[in-house]
């Protein structure tokens, strides 16, 4: 038998590094700028077509490379950053790794243009399939001009994986804000097919958030400034009413890394407990600095996680830190305790997370698990009713008698008289209409019961008309920070569709000019609002269609609340209409919208 092992040709062994550190247009994009920050550029001006699957270009004026540097650039491992290992725990670049370009060149056809100050002319490089093919002189200003085209031409399995256009041009968006937002200091500019979409000019980083979330957050901002032996914290924090309840405007970083860690997260989210709705999330940008020799940065190929040497100790810090800036601007009324070098002394940093205090957490959760327990016990037994119409002949006899009167939709119109079937149900908590039927007892959950009610009005609405009817309004107009004005752009063919005539005016700005009189009942400007956010939400989810999403969506905005009260009448149509719809016992996002407790199953827990 021949011997089997064999070594991999470079350039094949470059197309499955490349792997780990090029996912997507947006990899390259933020290792691209990583490179122009850490060449010292104080501007810096990315170019980007088709989602970045045609061209992604950084222009820098940074310190630039000789001949010799731009050909070992592309070397897998080659980096000026780093020579030996303990090099990595004093590290203050955002580069280390020396596997961006030569993953780059392995993926995409590359062309290079570099120059320093000190030398006459520059370089230019043409890299394909991890080769250099074409090097010349070339005449530049002082800096490198990188541009990389075709990601993944060579790799076809990959190309097919990237998503649509826009959806990677909102994972651009996303690395460019995260390393726009950490170097304020230097002048970003983000060209999209050919359009403009950021020019952030130099300044503070309070400046630059606003440039980047709309001067309605300037006056939300609390500012954060705590200086410590051990670490450094700065930033800003939202005040309580930029909480959103969708992720995206959460900003951490690291000696000006940008990082990812869902334990940091939940020490702000825990300072701000109690002042923002559960499930929703307050804007930050929080700087930690510390000795680099106190985190390791190479746990990530991407490096977006890092490990602290006592991460406990930092989530007491950050903790503390947004507690001090809530108490000093007044948004909660005393201070928990002073922020200063005696900190480490203090119990709450030496043990962050007491057993009382894990204990108040899940205080809650004990009866939550004990009702949820029984609920999935409910849930089983409901699912053996191939019938849900069973569940309440009464209301879905054909018997067309049945007239509900006064109602806040407008089916049931003008029969102020009383029902020919009175139905007995009670409210509880403002969120659950319980009645009986005939095999036990019901529990309505009245929000996910309209939204399903609602939907499927908007849904057959639809089918019937295309175009519903529109409702003209004095023309509104919408500003919209840039990355949210992409996403209406996207969402833009579908609204009309449904009916609303939305023009873009300028680059953020969109002019309303009518919509569509059933689906849009209070102020037009929140519904598109939370339709984005919406958006943001469920972008993830490729089984429904955007249409669909949009009327899931609006039907959520327009549904009665969870801890709205309702009338006796309003609860019977309620429950009238639901038992109407195609699909009753699930919310068009997908929830449980009753539970049915049978009696039988409730003489057993009794021993009866
Ligand atoms: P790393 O950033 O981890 O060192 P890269 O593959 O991203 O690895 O880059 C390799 C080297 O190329 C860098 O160490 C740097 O010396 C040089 N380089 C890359 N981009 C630039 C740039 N825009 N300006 C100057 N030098 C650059
Ligand atoms: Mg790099």
């Amino acid at each position: 038998m021949p011997d089997i092992i064999h070594l991999l040709p470079d350039n094949i062994a470059n197309q499955i590094a490349a792997g780990e550190v090029i996912q997507r247009p947006a990899s390259a994009v933020k290792e691209l700028l990583e490179n122009a920050v850490d060449a010292g550029a104080t501007e810096i001006k990315l170019i980007v077509n088709d989602g970045g699957k045609a061209l992604i270009q950084v222009i820098d004026n940074g310190k630039g490379m000789s001949e010799t540097d731009a050909r070992m650039a592309f070397e897998r491992h080659a980096t000026s950053k780093i020579n030996k290992i303990d090099d990595l725990f004093r590290i203050r670049t955002m580069g280390f790794r020396g596997e961006a370009l030569a993953s780059i060149a392995a993926v995409a056809q590359v062309e290079l243009k570099t120059k320093r100050a000190e030398d006459v002319s520059g370089v230019f490089l043409q890299v394909e399939n991890s080769v250099v093919i074409r090097q010349e002189p070339v005449a530049l200003e002082g800096g490198t001009n990188i541009a990389m085209k075709n990601l993944f031409f060579n790799v076809p399995a990959r190309r097919n994986f990237l998503k649509s256009n826009a959806a990677e041009l909102r994972h651009i968006v996303e690395e460019f804000i995260r390393v726009a937002m950490a170097f304020p200091e230097i002048l970003f500019s983000f060209v999209y097919n050919s359009q403009e979409l950021y020019h952030l000019t130099k300044g503070s980083l309070k400046q630059r958030i606003v440039q980047v979330f709309g001067n309605s957050v300037n006056a939300k901002l609390m500012s954060i400034n705590e200086q410590t032996d051990y670490l450094n914290i700065t930033g800003f924090v939202g005040k309580p009413e930029t909480a959103k309840k969708t992720r995206g405007d959460q900003y951490f970083f690291v000696n000006n890394r940008f990082i990812k860690s869902p334990y940091l997260h939940h020490a702000i989210m825990n300072a701000f407990s109690e002042l923002i709705p559960r499930d929703s999330f307050p804007l930050y940008a929080l700087f930690i600095e510390l000795n680099p020799e106190l985190v390791d940065i190479n746990v990530h190929p991407t490096k977006q996680e890092i490990k602290f040497e006592d991460e406990k100790l930092i989530y007491a810090f950050v903790q503390a830190a947004v507690k001090h800036a809530l108490a000093q601007f007044s948004v909660t009324p005393t201070l928990d305790f002073e922020l200063d070098s005696t900190i480490q002394q203090l119990d709450a940093v030496s043990k962050p997370i007491t057993p009382e205090k894990e204990a108040a957490l899940s205080g809650k959760q004990l009866y939550q698990t004990f009702t949820q327990k029984n609920q999935a016990h409910f849930i089983e037994k409901r699912s053996d009713l191939k019938h849900w119409k069973d569940l309440y002949p009464e209301l879905r006899s054909e018997n067309k008698d049945v007239v509900l009167p006064g109602t806040q939709n407008d089916l049931y119109t003008g029969k102020d008289e009383a029902p020919k079937e009175v139905l007995e149900m009670i409210q509880f908590h403002n969120t659950y209409i319980a009645l009986q039927n005939t095999t036990g007892v019901l529990f309505i959950h009245q929000q996910n019961a309209h939204e399903r009610i609602l939907y499927e009005r908007y849904l057959s609405a639809i089918l019937n008309k295309p175009v519903t009817a529109q409702q003209d309004m004095f023309p509104a107009t919408l500003e919209l920070t840039t990355s949210d004005a992409l996403i209406l752009r996207e969402l833009l063919p579908d609204l009309n569709l449904l009916g609303f005539k939305l023009e873009l005016f300028g680059k953020d700005t969109f002019i309303v000019q009518s919509v569509p009189a059933d689906l849009v009942l209070g102020n037009v400007k929140a519904l598109i609002e939370n339709l984005i956010e919406q958006y943001k939400h469920f972008s993830v989810d490729l089984k429904v269609n955007k249409r669909e999403r949009l009327l899931q969506s609006i039907a959520h905005q327009n549904s009665i609340k969870a801890g709205e009260s309702l009338s006796l009448k309003e609860m019977q149509v309620l429950v009238h209409d639901l038992f109407q719809c195609d699909m009753p016992a699930t919310s068009p996002g997908g929830k449980p919208v009753f539970i049915e407790f049978r009696k039988e199953e409730l003489d057993k827990m009794t021993g009866r």
